[in-house]
């Protein structure tokens, strides 16, 4: 097995690593304010995504994308999650891998733009009593002629109070196997913001709860075909679940190098703090914890790259999911540790990244949602699936 980066593989994670330095790094105590960052600097920023040819990285040339392979696409999520305040989360970078279904006036519509930069999005599955069991989902739409009538509410839908579009998880009819994407545009009449709700990523971040009363759609915005609402998300929940790792890696490699560094400097008892054991043995278990972490990742990224099948993939990615965020977790809190006063300070990035990476065990399937996968896999096909090469 040959995980090793080619130079093409090398300049794309340079190119990724400037553009995270340059555009994300000098905005990110700017996120943690009130107002967040300003959306003339999004634009900015957005638009750097497209020249950096960061934008649409997880879609095809053909559709506009860049049509990089997984291993690519981790190392730009990487160097991006090193970046505090959700600032990684730049829709124009990943627009929804569901998009790579859409019908070709769809896609002119939708997804093009949004890689340009042009259009955000936002994708509405959870509901009140439907997170890890999305089967839970009570939302319906009813054909009405050429129209679809949806009612219901949304909750945790990320960006959806102003994102130009949204994908909607709903059933018609009511049934769960009816299960159905649609596009919803902005401003359509019946779709309204119910709450915000401010959370521990930074005091911009809102997350909506969106209400869904007699919402007329056309037949038209349906997204692949009826019933394939949760075999559309699957692919999505492959695909970020390798991404998230991905972040994940990048937080704890900055909130690590941070840590290390200060260690390095910081005197007490009239010695360096690193050259007590006591705090060395955590520089050196952060280190083999990450070593640990990233190699998983690209094990799994370049076998999905090598054509795995998509089952072996969707139970690769829980696993790689766990490790990756459960490390970055530790790796931050440690950091943290070894920084004493400040670093529980808003001014260092390590109390960020602390908060961002305790996101990521709840978000794409929370932790014990990938054991209850992985736990499945090994009852299904093995234990052999995890422990063999
Ligand atoms: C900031 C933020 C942004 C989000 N953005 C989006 C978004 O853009 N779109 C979207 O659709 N959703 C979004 N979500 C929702 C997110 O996907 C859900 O919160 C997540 O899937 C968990 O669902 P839940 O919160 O309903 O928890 P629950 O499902 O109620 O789980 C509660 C607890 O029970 C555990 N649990 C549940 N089932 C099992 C089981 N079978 N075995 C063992 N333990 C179990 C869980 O792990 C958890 O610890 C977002 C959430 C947050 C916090």
């Amino acid at each position: 097995m040959d995980i090793t980066l080619s130079a093409a593989d090398r300049a794309l994670q340079a190119k990724a690593k400037d553009f995270a330095e340059t555009w994300l790094f000098p905005h990110e105590e700017l996120a943690e304010d009130d107002a967040g960052v300003p959306p003339e600097t999004m634009k900015k920023i957005l638009a750097a995504s497209v020249d950096y040819e960061l934008s649409g990285m997880n879609h095809s040339v053909e559709d506009g994308g860049r049509g990089y392979n997984v291993v690519q696409q981790c190392l730009i999520y990487e160097e991006l999650g090193k970046a505090t305040g959700g600032l990684a989360l730049i829709h124009s970078i990943v627009p929804p891998y569901s998009l790579k279904f859409a019908t070709p006036e769809q896609k002119e519509k939708y997804l093009k733009p949004t890689i340009n930069g042009e259009k955000s999005v936002a994708f509405m599955v959870s509901e009140k009593d439907a997170g890890s069991d999305a089967r839970g989902i009570t939302s319906t739409a009813v054909q009405q002629g050429n129209h679809y009538v949806i009612n219901g509410e949304k909750w945790f839908a990320s960006h959806a109070n102003y994102a130009d579009y949204s994908l909607l998880h709903s059933n018609i009819d009511g049934d769960p196997e009816k299960a159905t994407l649609f596009i919803v545009d902005k401003g359509t009449p019946g779709m309204s913001v119910k709450h915000l709700s401010k959370h521990m990523l930074n005091r911009s971040g809102r997350t909506p709860q969106i209400l869904l009363d007699d919402m007329k759609i056309e037949a038209g915005q349906i997204l692949g075909e009826i019933g394939q609402g949760f075999e559309l998300t699957k692919d999505w929940f492959i695909e970020q679940r390798m991404f998230i790792a991905a972040r994940c890696v990048g937080s704890a490699i900055r909130a690590a190098e941070t840590a290390e560094a200060y260690a390095r400097e910081r005197e007490a008892f009239g010695q360096k703090v690193g050259d007590f054991q006591a705090i060395a043995f955590k520089i050196a278990d952060m280190a083999v914890d990450i070593m640990t972490a990233k190699t998983l990742l690209y094990r799994c990224a370049a076998e999905i790259d090598s054509g795995i099948e998509r089952k072996l993939a969707h139970a690769r990615a829980s696993a790689v999911k766990l490790v990756c965020t459960e490390m970055a977790g530790r790796v931050c809190d440690e950091a943290l540790q070894i920084m004493g006063g400040r670093g529980y300070l808003v001014e260092y990035p390590t109390e960020r990244l602390y908060r961002s990476v305790r996101l990521e065990r709840i978000v794409e399937g929370t932790s014990e949602i990938q054991r209850v996968v992985i736990a499945g896999q090994i009852k299904k096909r093995g234990l052999g699936l995890y422990t063999s090469l």
